[in-house]
């Protein structure tokens, strides 16, 4: 190598320097340029192949930009240095308040993203309903028993088309009957949101909860696919052990009814001690069942050509187990202090 192509590298790596030193980490430049195998490493070595009596003068114009480069890579550290003698690393650091989000929303985004999976979609609907979505389409006929089961708060003077009060909506099934009227079938649908009922605050009891509703409707839609979801949904929430059973029950929307029970997913039915499930090994989680041919009819579905499921659960009692929390007050408190431990 002479010492003009010598000469003629080191301003090469000069160049390469200039135009790249402030794109990358400090750290990354020092291995360029200066590591084992560095560009500028490697070209001082080659000193030994000049002849000498240049040899002096390019190993000063080399040992220059080295001496350069290595001030460049070193520079922060010192300045960090500098600060961290002026200040008291063993103070307690300023406290920084991070926000983050409330256990009913983490609850409701995994309930969300698990139905997303199977193919359900999203929709919303009004808080303020009328007694046609919330009742009667439902399949809960005007003064029918059945309507006791849900105790209701009424609007004072604001009226529907029928000259009944509006109501605030008791579950989110009302959102069923706007969905179904709407849109053709097939559907897949899951709507949460908050509901309504003149009930007295407990440790498992609020007048404002947060509930989730889905639906199916297609051609020959069974008890089948409804289990087969439902036991998908239940897995991807709290894991491959879980189980479920159905037992019968009464809602006047869908026939036949089922109440829906998860095993414990504390004790696994094997702690007869156990709070949670009082030692059942069983938790009541869901209501569901086969939509009920006046449902569909009320829609404007012929039910000899179409049928569904519906499922209804409260996503606090969701909350409460993924989170350990046994009471529900606890969720609306936002006492930030204990909210803190559980998220
Ligand atoms: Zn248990």
């Amino acid at each position: 190598m002479t010492k003009e192509e010598w000469l003629s590298k080191l301003f090469q790596i000069e160049h390469y320097f200039d135009t790249i030193k402030n794109s990358y980490p400090k750290s990354d430049i020092r291995d360029i340029f200066l590591g084992k195998k560095g560009e500028l490493t490697l070209l001082l070595k080659k000193i030994s192949e000049i002849p000498v009596e240049h040899r002096k003068e390019v190993g000063l114009k080399g040992n220059e930009l080295k001496k350069m480069i290595e001030e460049f890579v070193t520079e922060d550290y010192e300045n960090v240095s500098e600060v961290l003698n002026e200040i008291d690393i063993t103070l307690p650091s300023k406290k920084i308040n991070f926000s983050f989000r409330h256990p009913i929303t983490i609850t409701l985004s995994k309930i969300i993203e698990s139905f997303k999976k199977l193919g359900f979609s999203l929709e919303w609907g009004p808080l303020v309903e009328e007694d046609f979505y919330n009742f009667k389409a439902l399949n809960f006929p005007d003064h029918h028993p059945a309507r006791d089961m849900q105790d209701t708060f009424y609007i004072d003077g604001l009226f529907d088309s029928e000259g009944k009060n509006l109501i605030l909506r008791t579950h989110t099934s009302p959102v069923q009957i706007r969905t179904m009227l709407k849109y053709k079938p097939p559907l897949r649908v899951i709507s949460p949101g908050r509901v309504f009922r003149s009930e007295a605050v407990d440790a498992t009891h609020s007048f404002v909860f947060n509930q989730i509703e889905g639906f199916y409707v297609d051609s020959k839609v069974n008890m089948c696919d409804l289990k087969w979801a439902l036991e998908n949904f239940i897995k991807d929430l709290f894991g491959n052990s879980a189980k479920i059973k159905f037992m019968p029950s009464y809602f006047p929307f869908v026939e036949p009814g089922a109440q829906v029970e998860v095993s414990c997913v504390f004790c696994s039915g094997r702690n007869i001690n156990c709070k949670v499930c009082k030692g059942v090994g069983w938790l009541e989680m869901l209501g569901a069942g086969i939509i009920h041919p006046n449902v569909l009819k009320n829609c404007g579905y012929d039910p000899y050509q179409w049928s569904g499921f519906a499922f209804g659960a409260g996503i606090e009692r969701f909350t409460m187990l993924l989170f350990g929390i046994d009471d529900l007050r606890t969720l609306y408190e936002n006492d930030l202090r204990i909210l803190r431990q559980v998220v």
